[in-house]
């Protein structure tokens, strides 16, 4: 037929906005549009930290992808994307092909290791529903084995990265750890927490009040900090730190040391730096007029000259705008710039406590954890509306 065929790859955040724009604006037969996605669910990336450890259900994490968009304007495909070919216009999936006219590319980043040896084989992330269920699980593991063998490294945890992720993570972590001990009737003091960051500062780029606030609070709650110190290996039973190749035996190491884009990007054969594509003011991909990007696999640079951090709320911003240019290269209008608005940034330390900033105000302590609550269940209820807020959200 002639109508235009739009493919989007990935359900994230930016690929989910997409549809929802398009499946809204678009008149009846005006174009075609398919969403795939390698799980038939959504999940809430930004959420993942607290099933992982453990300290809400992977339920509270997920939504089917069903729910989010309508059937009969957008054909979803559950599939694994393999392959893009630019030139033919075709994305090869594991179990067959598409061709398109337009084509999204928001199929999120993938972990950057920098090439740490043994950090890919033996650590665990924090990447979909899958992976932190394998997390929270194997947590557990070890405090029912500890009871047993009472081997030291099954109580000994160690996260790589302080950035965001990780800060939220071993926040997370030291919670249930409390809980866990309480359970199995283990003295806390018995468990160890490290959070090793190779960068002079937690949260790096973020307010220096902040990251002392944030530290203080983890530190309480029993993390100890490995500030500038570098992982140089990460084995089976632990990691080697640092210029004295100190090794911290373990049983448990969570990896959220770096985002890199999506390899399916950087074998599309676009221009990439660390498999993300630097993408014009219109989310093209350079010198593809039929091809967006939007999300962790794509690089935007802020007036300043530097690129934004990839984030949930960056993702969710680009996808009306591509699906706007859609519509506009399809109707022969002019495109639109994008430009990001910073609506802030809040990073939660697990129960009661969060550090943020919203414009030029600081916040800790039990506003910024408000806070955090509010921004997830505005997600809930921009993608879901009302029932899935009240469904998924937590409100207390
Ligand atoms: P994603 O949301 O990653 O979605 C990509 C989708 O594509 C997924 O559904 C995936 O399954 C699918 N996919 C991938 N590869 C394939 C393939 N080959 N075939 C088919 N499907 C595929 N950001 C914030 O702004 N605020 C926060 O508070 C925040 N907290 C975070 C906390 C944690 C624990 C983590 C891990 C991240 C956090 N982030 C936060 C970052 C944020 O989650 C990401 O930037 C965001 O998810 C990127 O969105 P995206 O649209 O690029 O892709």
């Amino acid at each position: 037929s002639s109508i235009p065929k739009i493919v989007i790859l990935g359900a994230g955040y930016g690929g989910i906005m997409t549809a929802q724009r398009l499946q809204k604006e678009l008149n009846y037969n005006e174009a075609d549009v398919t969403l795939v996605n390698r799980h038939e669910y959504h999940y809430f990336t930004t959420h993942l930290h607290m099933p992982a450890a453990g300290t809400d259900a992977e339920e509270n994490a997920y939504v089917p992808i069903s729910k989010l968009v309508d059937e009969f304007k957008i054909d979803l495909v559950k599939s694994n994307v393999k392959q893009i070919l630019p030139q033919e216009k075709k994305v090869i999936l594991e179990d067959g092909t598409l061709s398109y006219d337009y084509l999204v590319i928001s199929l999120g980043g993938e972990p950057e290791t920098f090439g740490i040896p043994g950090m890919m084989e033996n650590a665990m992330m924090i990447r979909s529903i899958n992976s932190v269920r394998k997390i929270r699980e194997h947590i557990e593991s070890q405090f029912v084995a500890y009871k047993t063998d009472k081997k030291p490294e099954r109580l000994s945890f160690v996260v790589g990265g302080a950035g965001f992720t990780g800060i939220e993570f071993v926040a997370e972590l030291a919670d249930r750890v409390a809980e866990l001990c309480r359970k199995h009737g283990i003295d806390r003091s018995a468990v160890k927490i490290y959070n090793v960051e190779a960068a002079p500062t937690a949260l790096p780029g973020f307010d220096p009040e902040l990251v002392e606030y944030a530290m203080k609070v983890l530190q309480n709650k029993g993390v100890t900090f490995k500030i500038g110190v570098a992982i140089k290996e990460c084995q089976p039973d632990g990691v080697v730190v640092g210029d004295d190749l100190e090794k911290i035996p373990a049983n448990t190491v969570v990896w959220t040391g770096g985002i890199r884009g999506n390899r399916v990007v950087e074998e599309a054969g676009f221009e990439t730096m660390r498999g993300r594509v630097k993408i014009d003011e219109y989310l093209h991909v350079p010198g593809y007029e039929d091809i967006f990007m939007i999300g962790d696999s794509a690089l935007m640079f802020n007036p300043e000259g530097r690129p934004y951090p990839p984030t949930a709320q960056i993702s969710m911003q680009q996808g009306p705008v591509v699906a706007q240019n859609i519509l506009a290269a399809i109707r022969g209008q002019q495109p639109k710039k994008f430009t990001f608005s910073n609506k802030g940034t809040v990073a939660s330390l697990g129960k009661g406590e969060a550090v943020g900033i919203v414009g030029d105000r600081k916040l800790k302590g039990w506003v910024a954890a408000q806070l955090k609550k509010v921004i997830d269940i505005r997600w809930l209820f921009i993608i879901g509306g009302v029932s899935l807020a009240l469904k998924k959200g937590k409100f207390l």
